[in-house]
């Protein structure tokens, strides 16, 4: 059961087949809005779609998020299946190679910025003119907090996330005052496919210690945040940078 109320809204969720994305996508259609989930796993998505809401509120659209044209399409796909666009959750990425700067893989650097940083700004660039002709939404970019503080081994994953908080900041001041919202988030590690593919055992239990917490977080605890910013009880946030993070960037 949830506190928000998101009926006669629409929105669109990327990443929306697993993890953090998913749990988005749920909570925002238990709260009533029609969703629109974008993604480039089509057969997780799919199964994804189908198991969320009721009959018809939760769709699935095949769409990698680094292609513009296809980001397009998927905007476009929300307003003609649903009638327009209110919320938005730029949230697909991935984690990227690892390893020193100064023998961090070429390609991989590429594909990180193509798809964490270019990604959401495609995203911004489709969703806002069609929620301008919405009346207005609240769009929330995935960062990390890596999208504020410095992880070794890490320089694409890093740059990526640090870029989408400015990209926020920009984009919430040219529309502000047009009645759209445009925050980004900063979880701490969150158990997730993502998370339980690249970390070993060894690996978790170090990640878990900068947690002061003491404990990884949830893709639910993150969907929390993302509910609070796309509904009214956040009507004065915008430009906004939220950590759900159990404490790691206060240190
Ligand atoms: P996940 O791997 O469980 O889910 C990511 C989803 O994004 C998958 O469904 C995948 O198919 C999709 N995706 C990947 N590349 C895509 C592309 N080019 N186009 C369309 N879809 C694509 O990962 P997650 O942990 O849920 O991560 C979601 C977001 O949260 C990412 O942006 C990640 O950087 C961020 N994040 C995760 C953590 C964490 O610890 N898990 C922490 C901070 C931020």
């Amino acid at each position: 059961m949830t506190r928000y109320d998101f009926s006669g809204k629409v929105a669109v969720v990327t990443g929306g087949a697993s993890g953090i994305g998913e749990a988005c996508a749920r909570l925002l259609a238990e709260a009533g809005a029609k969703v629109v989930i974008a993604d480039y796993d089509a057969d997780l998505g799919e199964k994804v779609a189908a198991g969320i809401g009721s009959e018809g509120a939760v769709s699935f659209t095949a769409v990698d998020v680094s292609q513009p044209d296809q980001m397009e399409r998927a905007v476009a796909k929300a307003v003609d299946d649903y009638g327009g666009l209110h919320l938005a959750v730029n949230n697909a990425g991935i984690g990227g190679p690892q390893g020193p700067t100064g023998e961090y893989p070429l390609d991989g650097w590429q594909k990180v910025i193509d798809i964490n940083l270019s990604g959401v700004f495609y995203g911004l660039r489709y969703e806002i003119p069609a929620m301008l002709d919405s009346g207005g939404g609240s769009i929330v970019n995935m960062a990390s907090i890596l999208g504020s503080v410095g992880f070794a081994q890490s320089v694409a994953y890093v740059a990526a996330k640090h870029g989408v908080v400015g990209m926020t900041k920009s984009a919430a001041l040219e529309y502000s005052n047009q009645g759209i919202r445009v925050n980004s988030i900063g979880p701490g590690f969150i158990k997730t496919p993502l998370i339980e593919e690249s970390l070993d055992d060894e690996a978790t239990k170090v990640v878990t210690s900068l947690h002061p917490i003491g404990r990884l977080g949830t893709s639910e605890e993150v969907a929390s945040l993302v509910a609070f910013l796309c509904s009214d009880d956040a009507s004065f946030c915008t430009g906004g940078y939220y950590v759900v993070d159990g404490a790691y960037t206060a240190q």
